[in-house]
């Protein structure tokens, strides 16, 4: 790798000049304006490219990242991000995405310490203490998928509770709100069914959307606890 990253400039170049060719004049006719229906909340993590994911060109998606997709009611970075999305963009969707595997959630999960990030994965592990009896009641191999899913939807939640959102909703602008996962192991994308539209709905389908998380990972363990079991019938 050159210290230039010369590479990176060469691939550009090819990506311009290859999206050109299919679409005359896209770029200038991104120049003055985009219209994204889309903002999505996910993961810094580099194996979770946003527009790859779900096929959608520049302009498409507006996209916020942060380690473990999270949106704190105090970070003004998110908060200016989702503010713009709604009031200026007017987005439809606004999709918190989690992903298997998330290193951000293992760490909190597992109380590993890497610095400095130990004070943002706090926010992970308070979703953690919330459903402490039941992660405990988890396989131990599906503690840290579920931890992904139970911070979507804590997440997704919090989004519907900023007065950006809630504002926009009590105007009568339509917003909806979901959560997502992400799967490294196939690259598909799953819906947590926490879909929300407004106020009113947002209570059940947290609810909702928990239970189910809740049902499947049992379900899982229960799998989980007869595979690693010798089989009755052999022994
Ligand atoms: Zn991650």
């Amino acid at each position: 790798m050159s210290t230039d990253l010369q590479e990176l400039f060469q691939s550009n170049r090819q990506w311009a000049a290859a999206t050109e060719a299919r679409e005359p004049g896209f770029f200038t006719r991104l120049l003055n304006q985009q219209s994204p229906q889309y903002l999505w909340i996910g993961c810094a993590d580099s194996r979770v490219p946003a527009n790859d994911l779900v096929g959608l060109l520049p302009g498409e998606l507006f996209v916020h990242r942060n380690v473990a997709n999270l949106l704190v009611h105090s970070d003004l970075n998110a908060l200016s991000v989702v503010q713009y999305a709604v009031d200026a963009l007017q987005v439809s969707h606004i999709i918190v995405v989690g992903h298997s595997n998330c290193g951000g959630v293992r760490a909190a999960m597992t109380n590993q310490r890497a610095g400095l990030v130990d004070n943002w994965l706090r926010h992970v592990q308070d979703v953690r203490d919330a459903h402490e009896g039941f992660l405990a009641g988890l396989h131990e191999s599906l503690q840290v998928n579920a931890l992904v899913e139970l911070n979507v939807l804590e997440q997704a939640r919090n989004v519907c509770r900023t007065t950006v959102v809630s504002d926009a909703w009590h105007r009568g602008q339509s917003v909806v709100v979901h959560g997502w996962v992400y799967g490294l192991h196939n690259g598909l994308l799953e819906d947590l069914k926490i879909t929300a539209t407004s106020a009113d709905e947002v209570g059940l389908a947290y609810d909702t959307a928990l239970a189910l998380v809740k049902q499947r990972y049992r379900q899982l363990t229960v799998l989980a606890g007869a595979a690693a079991m010798p089989s009755a019938a052999g022994a």
